[in-house]
């Protein structure tokens, strides 16, 4: 009966003792039970606060990007508003849908940023970006320009420098610098025939022999050389154009020959007592289309 009681005794004892381990596990089970409920809220508590920062976060990046294309187009020329006004468009998009998402604060929410930013670039690039808001595309436009500097007022024109005068045309030159008349143009009595009035073609100058004689106006010499009009002897005979012609004779010698061109003033030749002369002198004579005209008229 011992035995049995004992073994009644250490039944009961028996099953007391697993009452109280049963008892004890279900207590740890509740305890953990309770610590993983606790632990499981404080991770998602962590989780939304965690994704609402990151999510704030992205939004901030997402309206730097907008100021900075907007700063870019402003620096830029208008072709390019458009594709700069989209990206600011599209960034803004993305924040507000970053932030929307934020506000669900689902514990899994992962965001990169490279998804952000490349949206932004690429809208930009697109041909098809939709219409632009006018209000973006307003910011967009660059301030008016300013006023263009104002043209400095011109120096003044400087007087220009009168054109040097040319040297007045000194009109006609007298055939010797010493003009002593010895014979005058016009009827007179023929020196060769005394008592015989005869007309004297042209204007006599007396001087010594060699004194240079010069061509009254400019012109082109049509005769050079020995002849028996005017006197006879050496003779020059210049054209001066306009039916105008003056000749020089009883030359002694002759410096410029037919042809030539000479300028008022030239010498021509020499004086001289060549042909029907009775002295070294210079009959000279000015014809004006063939007819003898007075050269004191001239002098
Ligand atoms: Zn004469």
């Amino acid at each position: 009966m011992t035995e049995h009681f004992l073994d009644s005794e250490n039944s009961k004892n028996t099953a007391e003792s697993l009452r109280a381990r049963t008892e004890h596990l279900r207590t740890g089970l509740r305890t953990q039970a309770g610590t993983l409920r606790t632990r499981t809220e404080d991770l998602s508590s962590r989780a939304a606060k965690e994704a609402g920062a990151r999510a704030k976060e992205l939004g901030a990046y997402a309206k730097g990007l907008g100021a900075q294309t907007r700063k870019w187009i402003q620096e830029n020329d208008a072709p390019n508003r458009r594709t700069g006004a989209l990206s600011i468009a599209a960034a803004v998009a993305i924040g507000g849908l970053v932030t929307g998402t934020a506000e669900s604060a689902e514990p899994d929410l992962r965001i990169d940023r490279q998804v952000v930013v490349q949206p932004a670039v690429q809208s930009g690039d697109g041909p098809d970006g939709g219409p632009v808001p006018d209000t973006e595309a307003a910011e967009a436009a660059p301030a008016a320009e300013p006023a263009a500097e104002p043209a400095p007022e011109p120096e003044p024109e400087p007087e220009p420098e009168p054109e040097p005068v040319a040297e007045p045309d000194p009109g006609p030159v007298p055939p010797v610098d010493d003009m002593v008349v010895t014979s005058p143009f016009g009827y007179r009595d023929n020196p060769m025939a005394p008592g015989a009035l005869e007309f004297h073609t042209g204007t006599d100058f007396g001087a010594v022999t060699g004194t240079p004689v010069k061509s009254m106006l400019g012109g082109t010499v049509t005769e050079a050389g020995w002849h028996t009009t005017g006197g006879g002897g050496l003779r020059v005979v210049v054209d001066h154009g306009d039916g105008l012609q003056t000749t020089y004779n009883h030359l002694n010698s002759i410096d410029v020959s037919v042809g030539q061109a000479v300028d008022a003033g030239a010498v021509v030749g020499g004086i001289g007592s060549t042909g029907n002369s009775t002295g070294p002198h210079l009959h000279f004579e000015v014809l004006r289309h063939g007819n003898y005209e007075d050269p004191m008229g001239w002098l």
